[in-house]
Parts: C-alpha cells; sequence; structure tokens
C-alpha cells in the first residue's frame, strides 16, 4: 500500500494528498503533520515505513467538503487520490490479497474551486495565467464557478497592477518566466503555446476562428492556452465550463495600480477583510451573482462617457420608480445562482438540485422580464438586457415536467424526477410501492399468526429485508415447519426470512434498481440538455446579474440620499456636499454625523493642498473624492448632493510611509517608488490624491521632497490633485504657483480643549493643534506641558532665523528650474565637446584646448 501512495504522492506534485480508504481520506506523513494541525485533528501513527511509524490523520467521506474548504483557505493544494475500483474487482483481478487500484482523480485548488459550500456566494474566484511572449505579457483570467474567460495583455511593468485588478486565489505562469507573486504556481513552458493555445480554444468552442469572439494577440492565446491546460489537469481530463473567451479593451478602462487599490480599500480593507471596504459599504445586491458583479465593476471602472452613462440612466430608472425597485428586488431575491450551479453541471459535478435550480433561475428570469416589459419608458441598458431573459422555454417546461419541486443534491438514492414524467417510471415505482404495502401488511399478518406483538419487519444493508422478534419468543419461527427460515441471532432478538417476504423484497430490489437507472438516464439527458445551451444560459445570469446590480445601486443611492453624477468630457470635478461612504457608515453606527464637503477642481485651480490638525479629516476628504469618481465612473450614484464628474483615465492614491515592512522594503522607499509611479504616469486627464507624502523622512528631506513633489505634479503632470500635508511651509507655493489652492480642514480650540470640526475651508491652515490632539489622546498633563515650553522654545527659534523654509520663495519654479539647467556649465561643455572634429587637430592645438577647458571649468 505504501508503495502505491508513494507513486501516488509522486505525481501530487506537492499537493497535499487525500487518499480514499473506505469512509476516510486518509493523510500520511508530513501531509498528515500539515493537515492535523491546519484542521485541529488527531495526528495518529500507523505501521512502519523504513523503521518509523507512519504519521497519519483522516477525515471522513461525508464531511470532506468542509475540511477542504479550510485547507485551501490555509493556503494548501489538494489531490484526491478515490478508489477507482471495488474491492471485488481488485479480488477478481489479482486474487485474495489485492490492493484497489487507485488514482488521483483530481486536484483541489484555490482557483478550481466550484462547489458551492467551497466558494463565497458574493466573491468570485479567479484563477489567472500569465505568459511573456517577446516582450509583451498575456493574461488570461476566467471564473471557473461561472465559466467566464477574459483575454488582454499588458507590458511586464504592469503586471501587478493588472493582477491586482483581477484578485485571483490563484496565478499560474511558465516555467521559463519569473514567478509573478509569492503564491504563483509554476506550470511547464510547454503548456503555453499559441498554437496549441488557439487550438485548444477553438475545439473547446467547436469553431473554425476564434474571430468572432474577438481579435486575439499571440500572448493572449499562450496564457490561454495555459490556463485550459491547467484545468484540464487539475480535472484530470474533466474540463469545466468555459464560455468563449472575451477581449478586455484595455484603454476604456479607469486604470488604477495595486497601490492605489490597497489604499482605497475598493474589495479589501487593510485589515484584509471585506468588511470595512468600499464593496461592502455600497452592496445592496440581493443575489450573490449581483454582489460579484458588482465587485467587478467597482475593480475596473469604465472611462467611455457613453457606456457609463447607459448604466447610470438604468440605475436612475430604477432609483425613480420606488415600487419598481422594491419589487424588482423582491424577485431577483428569489433567484438561485445560476451561474454556479451551470459552472458545476458543465464541470460534471451538476447535482439534480443544481438542474432545480437552473429552471428556477429561468422561469423566474422570464417572470422578471414579463414584468419589465409592460412599463414605459426603459432605458437602452435595460432593452438591451431584457431580450436575453427570455427564451429557453421549451427547457425551462421540459425540466419542470421531468424534475420535482425541490430536487435533493444526492441522486445515488433518485427520488428526483417528478411524477407523470415517464410512465415506465412510474410503473416501477408503483411495483415497489405496492411491494412495500404489501411488506407491511405481511407484519401485520405474521403477528396475527404467530400471536407475538413484538415482531417486526425491518431492514438494513447487509440482510435486506427480515423478520425480527425477541429471543425469548424465538423458539416458535425456529420449528421446520413454521415457514420462516433462520438468518441471524443477536443479542436479545433473532431473525428470520420467509418465501413471501423475499418475494417481495425481491420485487422492491428489482424494480428500485430499474427505476434509479432511469432516473439517471433521464438525468443524464437533462445535463446534456443544460449543457448544449450553456451560453445563452450564462447571458441571462449575466444580465440578472447587471439588473440586480443597478437595483442595489439604486437602492443604497435612496438609502442615502445620493445623486446621480454628470458624467462630462473635461478636466474638472465638481462636488458639492460630498460624502464618504465607509466613515459615514461607521459615524452613523455610533449616532455621529457626518460633514459634508465640497471638492472644485478646474483648470485654473486644479491643485489643492490641505492643511490643518491630525484627525482633523484631511485623509477622509481625499478618498471620499477619489471614490466619488471611482464609483461614477463605475456606473453608479454617488454620496454627494450634486457631482459632476470630467472623465478620469488613471487614479492614483498615495499614502505616505504607511507600514509595508513585509515587502522587505524600508517604508520610506516605498512612498518614493509609488511616487515615482504618480510623475512618470499621471496625465491632464488624471486624478491624485497624495495623503502626507514625505513624512517618511527627517523634516527637512521630508519638506524639500514634497515641495518638489508638489511643484512637478504642478507643472508638468498637470493632473487634477489633493495633497494634505503638515509642512505649513508648502503654503508658499500658491505664490508661484497659478492652478494650486490653499485649503485646510477646521479647528478650535475651547476652553483648552480642541474641537475637530471636520470643515473644509479656504485657505492655509493657521497652526498644527499637534500638542492639543496628544492631549485628545491621552498623553499624560506633565508631557504635554513640557511639549508647550519646548514648542515655546523652537518658537522663538524660528522667528530670529525665518524658519524652515526661510528663503524658500525665491527658489525658481520647477519648470523653470529643468529649462536652466540646459543651459548650466556642465551642458555648455559637454556640447562643445560634442562639436569638436578632433581628427583636424593637431597634438599641439588639442593640448591647448584641454588646458583652457581645465580653465573654464
Ligand atoms: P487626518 O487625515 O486629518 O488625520 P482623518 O481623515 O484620518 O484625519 O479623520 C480622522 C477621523 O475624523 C476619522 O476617522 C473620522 O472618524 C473623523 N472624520 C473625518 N472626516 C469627517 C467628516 N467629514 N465628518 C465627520 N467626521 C469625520
Amino acid at each position: 500500500m505504501m508503495e502505491q501512495y508513494h507513486a501516488l504522492k509522486e505525481q501530487a506534485e506537492g499537493c497535499l494528498l487525500f487518499y480514499r480508504m473506505g469512509d476516510f481520506f486518509e493523510l500520511f506523513f508530513d501531509d498528515a503533520k500539515r493537515a492535523a494541525a491546519i484542521l485541529d485533528i488527531a495526528l495518529t501513527a500507523r505501521g512502519k515505513d523504513s523503521g518509523e511509524p507512519v504519521p497519519m490523520c483522516g477525515v471522513p467521506v461525508h464531511a470532506a467538503e468542509g475540511y477542504l474548504a479550510r485547507l485551501i483557505k490555509a493556503g494548501c493544494r489538494v489531490a484526491i487520490a478515490e478508489q477507482v475500483e471495488t474491492p471485488e474487482e481488485a479480488k477478481r483481478r489479482g486474487g485474495y490479497k489485492a490492493l484497489v487500484k487507485r488514482d488521483i482523480v483530481r486536484f483541489v485548488t484555490a482557483g478550481t474551486l466550484t462547489e458551492e459550500a467551497l466558494l463565497e456566494p458574493r466573491r468570485a474566484n479567479m484563477l489567472a495565467a500569465i505568459c511573456d511572449v517577446r516582450g509583451t505579457v498575456g493574461l488570461a483570467s476566467c471564473d471557473i464557478s461561472t465559466g467566464r474567460m477574459v483575454l488582454e495583455s499588458c507590458l511586464p511593468g504592469d503586471i501587478p497592477s493588472a493582477l491586482a485588478r483581477i484578485g485571483a486565489s490563484e496565478i499560474i505562469f511558465p516555467d521559463s518566466m519569473d514567478p509573478p507573486g509569492d503564491n504563483a504556481i509554476k506550470r511547464p513552458k510547454g503548456d503555453f503555446g499559441s498554437d496549441d493555445g488557439e487550438r485548444r480554444l477553438k475545439q473547446l468552442h467547436a469553431v473554425k476562428t476564434l474571430d468572432a469572439f474577438g481579435d486575439f494577440s499571440r500572448e493572449m492565446l499562450a496564457a490561454g492556452g495555459g490556463l485550459v491546460a491547467y484545468l484540464d489537469h487539475v480535472g484530470r481530463g474533466n474540463l469545466p465550463l468555459l464560455l468563449p473567451p472575451e477581449l478586455r479593451a484595455g484603454e476604456a478602462q479607469l486604470a488604477m495600480d495595486e497601490a492605489t487599490r490597497a489604499s482605497l480599500e475598493i474589495l479589501t480593507s487593510q485589515q484584509g477583510g471585506r468588511a470595512g471596504s468600499l464593496v461592502a459599504a455600497i452592496d445592496r445586491c440581493v443575489t450573490g451573482a449581483g454582489a460579484r458583479q458588482l465587485a467587478e465593476d467597482l475593480a475596473a471602472p469604465l472611462c467611455d462617457q457613453a457606456a457609463i452613462s447607459r448604466r447610470l440612466e438604468l440605475v436612475e430608472y430604477i432609483y425613480g420608480d420606488p415600487l419598481l425597485r422594491a419589487d424588482l428586488r423582491d424577485v431577483l431575491r428569489a433567484l438561485p445562482d445560476i451561474s454556479r450551479a451551470l459552472g458545476r453541471v458543465v464541470a460534471g459535478r451538476g447535482s439534480p438540485r443544481d438542474l432545480g435550480q437552473i429552471r428556477d433561475g429561468l422561469a423566474e428570469a422570464r417572470r422578471i422580464k414579463d414584468f419589465l416589459s409592460g412599463k414605459p419608458d426603459q432605458p437602452p441598458l435595460l432593452l438591451s438586457l431584457l431580450p436575453a431573459m427570455g427564451g429557453h422555454g421549451a427547457l425551462v417546461d421540459l425540466m419542470q415536467r421531468a424534475l420535482v419541486a425541490a430536487p435533493p443534491t444526492e441522486r445515488s438514492q433518485g427520488g428526483f424526477i417528478a411524477e407523470g414524467f415517464d410512465a415506465a417510471l412510474d410503473e416501477l415505482r408503483e411495483v415497489s410501492g405496492n411491494a412495500r404495502r404489501a411488506i407491511a401488511a405481511l407484519e401485520a399478518r405474521y403477528r396475527d399468526e404467530t400471536g407475538i406483538t413484538a415482531l417486526k419487519i425491518k431492514h438494513n444493508g447487509v440482510l435486506g429485508y427480515f423478520i425480527e422478534v425477541p429471543a425469548k419468543h424465538a423458539d416458535a419461527l425456529m420449528a421446520p415447519d413454521s415457514g420462516f427460515t433462520h438468518r441471524q441471532t443477536m443479542a436479545g432478538a433473532v431473525r428470520f426470512n420467509s418465501l413471501t417476504l423475499h418475494e417481495e423484497a425481491g420485487r422492491i430490489t428489482e424494480a428500485g434498481g430499474r427505476a434509479l437507472a432511469a432516473e439517471e438516464a433521464h438525468f443524464e439527458e437533462l445535463i446534456e440538455q443544460v449543457a448544449s445551451v450553456r451560453e445563452a444560459i450564462a447571458t441571462t445570469a449575466t444580465a440578472l446579474a447587471r439588473l440586480d446590480v443597478a437595483a442595489g445601486q439604486a437602492e443604497r443611492a435612496a438609502e442615502g440620499s445620493w445623486c446621480k453624477p454628470a458624467i462630462r468630457d473635461d478636466n474638472a470635478i465638481t462636488i458639492t456636499g460630498g460624502r464618504h461612504p465607509v466613515v459615514e457608515s461607521a459615524l452613523s453606527a455610533t449616532g455621529d454625523r457626518f460633514v459634508a464637503n465640497d471638492c472644485t477642481l478646474k483648470n485654473a485651480d486644479r491643485l489643492w493642498l490641505i492643511g490643518g490638525p491630525n484627525m482633523g479629516g484631511k485623509s477622509t476628504f481625499l478618498r471620499q473624492n477619489a471614490l466619488i469618481v471611482l464609483l461614477a465612473q463605475a456606473g453608479g450614484f454617488v454620496p454627494a448632493e450634486r457631482a459632476e464628474i470630467g472623465l478620469v483615465d488613471r487614479l492614483f492614491s498615495r499614502v505616505g510611509a504607511s507600514d509595508n515592512l513585509a515587502k522587505g522594503r524600508s517604508t520610506f522607499m516605498v512612498e518614493m517608488v509609488e511616487t515615482a509611479a504618480i510623475l512618470a504616469q499621471a496625465s491632464e486627464r488624471s486624478f491624485v490624491i497624495l495623503d502626507e507624502v514625505g513624512r517618511g523622512t527627517s523634516t527637512y528631506d521630508g519638506l524639500a521632497l514634497a515641495w518638489a513633489v508638489v511643484e512637478a505634479v504642478h507643472e508638468t503632470n498637470r493632473c487634477r490633485c489633493l495633497f494634505a500635508t503638515h509642512y505649513h511651509e508648502l503654503a508658499r507655493l500658491a505664490e508661484t504657483c497659478d492652478s494650486l489652492s490653499l485649503h485646510h480642514v477646521r479647528a478650535r480650540e475651547w476652553k483648552g480643549d480642541l474641537v475637530l470640526l471636520h470643515e473644509l475651508a479656504e485657505g492655509p491652515a493657521d497652526r498644527s493643534y499637534g500638542l492639543a490632539v496628544a492631549r485628545l489622546a491621552g498623553i499624560p498633563k506633565p508631557v504635554v506641558s513640557r511639549a508647550k515650553s519646548v514648542l515655546a522654545k523652537l518658537e522663538k527659534g524660528r522667528e530670529e532665523t525665518g524658519g524652515l523654509a526661510a528663503g524658500l520663495g525665491d527658489l525658481p519654479l520647477f519648470a523653470s528650474v529643468i529649462a536652466e539647467d540646459e543651459n548650466d556649465e556642465e551642458t555648455t561643455f559637454l556640447s562643445r565637446l560634442q562639436e569638436l572634429d578632433i581628427d583636424a587637430l593637431s597634438p599641439r592645438e588639442a593640448l591647448d584646448l584641454l588646458y583652457q577647458l581645465k580653465r573654464d571649468a
């Protein structure tokens, strides 16, 4: 057995091996130690291997899903080795001692799950493949629980931000490339051939060319091929549902890099969970598919005015009619998760319940369509969704007739095909039903005849049907002419058979077996029918998800008095009464009120420098404006009284010196790397929020850098920007930067206490209130008063020397510095060298020139 185990473990490629033994999956050696620790189950030992006891642990097969879920969550991958023949077959094949054959039937990995119990209903589960082809990178991503597959390409430098957007739970890459992340999984280069990829995809979708789906590049096909090959591998030849690949159009989306996504806490909060994230604060979807679509929308907001407006009009339509909204959400709430049920069906792991869900979902979709069709003034997006929600009439009708109302998950017991669907099946059921009734009657008759009231007819898996009487009455039935034959003697009871019982039981078994076979055949047929129209079903599911997203956004907007943003094709942002959806929710939980603030950025005033005390609300203000832009471009209403958003092409959010030690870089280094990316990438169309950039280093360095960064953003990038800082000295930039204005969050000291108003006002901050904040935070009084006297000394010193920024006002501006640089001595020197015709010089002239150059320098 150990030999077989080791051979399988070899094939498991580093995954934990679940080795099936009877009713258990067993794990051995290091696998056992690791699993026992994660699952908190007993680690035992069994037999010996090379003289050592073998560590072992096991989980019951019927409860395996729950354990699998925990192992996957903990970052494990699992190979499932099943018994692929019965013990009888093994004996027939290899004699009495033959070992049952086992094979790895599939791998369970984070990105390839389809089981309902292992998936979070409101979150897509993505698998991504990347592949480098001559300097460009192909990216394939898919959610195999719904079958959606997207191909795209990017430059090597953009891999992190693309992967951050996709948020895959598993990433694979060819062994010829550098790993794109810590947990990425290496696969053979041979799996990522672009020709092979194209062939695989064509075969999969039974088409001669992929042109109808999109114009895919070599690297996309290579990545797509690698992804399909991997799925084939983990499913051991059983491919899950894959819809035709979609081409992701890069330019039509609002670009955000990894740091921006993390700092805006779009899908997960800094703590790592969904709680506290943007999506958690706005998600009012009533279906899992809707919630997943919303998350996708927020991860990839649009950059196309027309497309955004289409989404907004649908939200507005549902928002404007509260009755329709409530009814619509009620009917949507009843929808089962069609996409995921379909995913399981096509992956070959569908159950009768999944078929029932698809049936009910499609029927419900029709009702929703009928419900909406009669309404006047439908917006264009709704008109384009409605057709996808109809159809499937024949299939739904078939499944309604074929399946019982609530089909079971387990199909081995039968009972899911409805009565009246198949006359032959009904007859078989009738036969076994009659026989069951006959057996019940038989029990009564035997009691009568024998006078033993405790006589019972029972059933178990080993004996089948039998008659049982208490031991003290057994003698009467033991008599040779009693008509009963002895089968088993138990502690207090004796079991018998009789000819009549045997015959009736035989009828049940026979009819039952044939009925099961008939149900199984119908099941296969239904599965086939569903699978043959999987794309149409998936389209229906997508349309319903889109509708749920719009209805949820309308609901959220109504709850919080949000407004429909106007999307414009200019470089302005005008937000009146803007709020931060997450902070506001948190405050309202404690009964506090959120103070709304305005933000108006335009060409002539596109950079706001925001000062004021710590805890005054600077970060909140910065983020709320970024989030409002993001929400608007994702096609939803926004937490404001009024909002006009000039389309943003890239959104950047940076927080000074956040702790990122896990990545092994100093915090200041991270801050600078991230800031460098903005200076390199932000365009006039971009929107940048910078929070206390420069605070990760010494005061002088920090101020100098903050100063230079603001100037560069103002002069070179010319993007819209909110810059929060506690350096008062930066205020002097307003004298030289025309499109920069000064703002601060208001605070007051009242009777020695600091009152933070969280209200934005024009002009520079008067002072920083650092000591007052320290007091608020509970720094002991003596320490605060000592700090006060130190501060007084420092301020006196500042008055005398002119302060930290003394003389900064005389500095020329960033752009003119660059221009001047070009004329400096070094440049002159170099250009003189360049103009020199060395071949025309005599050695004497050359020497003279050298002297002269040295003199000039
Ligand atoms: P800063 O960046 O100036 O240090 P934050 O933006 O982190 O300040 O805000 C500190 C706290 O103040 C927040 O956690 C929130 O509780 C509260 N706050 C911020 N802005 C507002 C606001 N507009 N209305 C009400 N409370 C606010």
